[in-house]
């Protein structure tokens, strides 16, 4: 068994405006007592986070507050991709014909042709904060943060809150989180290392 993280990603945040939203979504953390202020050697990927506090099950169904999460919260700003871990996006969507174009056969392998003009542009936008592609179905060009992903396997963006080995998070909490990060648009991340 390894370990599993869910991280939800703020779409809407900027490099300049990361900090400060990071600051206040802890801090709404800290005060609904979710997690702990102080900062452990709990997380993966970096070297603190923060560890789970007395009322964690607030974050999770009723029915799981029996699996006391073991690890914390890890606090990503900066330019950062997000992805599931172990596996692929089966496929990626435009958000403007809402076509599919198929990244992965049915047995798991990448189909090079398809694949390749978003990973030029995954390295693209790492590098400068901008890329797109091409839609291969209407042709637009398409900003690789607006695409939407099988599973919601990929996401680009400037803060995310990746807690790990927690129970399933419901709609609320990740309701909250994305009020606390002023009604932006948030994505939700999943999967195993
Ligand atoms: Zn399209």
């Amino acid at each position: 068994m390894g370990d599993h993280f869910q991280t939800i990603v703020d779409l809407d945040a900027t490099a300049a405006d990361a900090p400060r939203l990071a600051e206040r979504v802890l801090d709404r953390l800290v005060a609904e007592g979710i997690v702990l202020a102080e900062r452990t050697d709990c997380v993966l990927g970096q070297p603190l986070g923060h560890p789970p506090g007395p009322r964690w099950d607030k974050a999770v169904n009723p029915l799981d507050a029996d699996g006391k999460p073991y690890d914390g919260l890890a606090v990503h700003t900066g330019r950062t991709v997000f992805h599931g871990g172990q596996g692929e996006a089966e496929w990626a969507r435009c958000p403007r014909c809402t076509a599919t174009t198929r990244l992965c056969t049915e047995e798991w392998e990448r189909i090079e042709a398809a694949w390749t003009p978003f990973d030029q542009a995954m390295d693209l936008w790492y590098t400068t904060g901008a890329a797109d592609v091409d839609c291969p179905a209407c042709a637009a060009r398409i900003p690789l943060p607006d695409w939407t992903w099988a599973a919601d396997y990929w996401a680009f963006g400037y803060l995310g809150l990746e807690f790990w080995n927690w129970p399933e998070f419901t709609g609320e909490f990740r309701a909250l989180v994305a009020e606390a990060l002023g009604g932006h648009r948030t994505t939700y991340v999943w999967g195993k290392f």
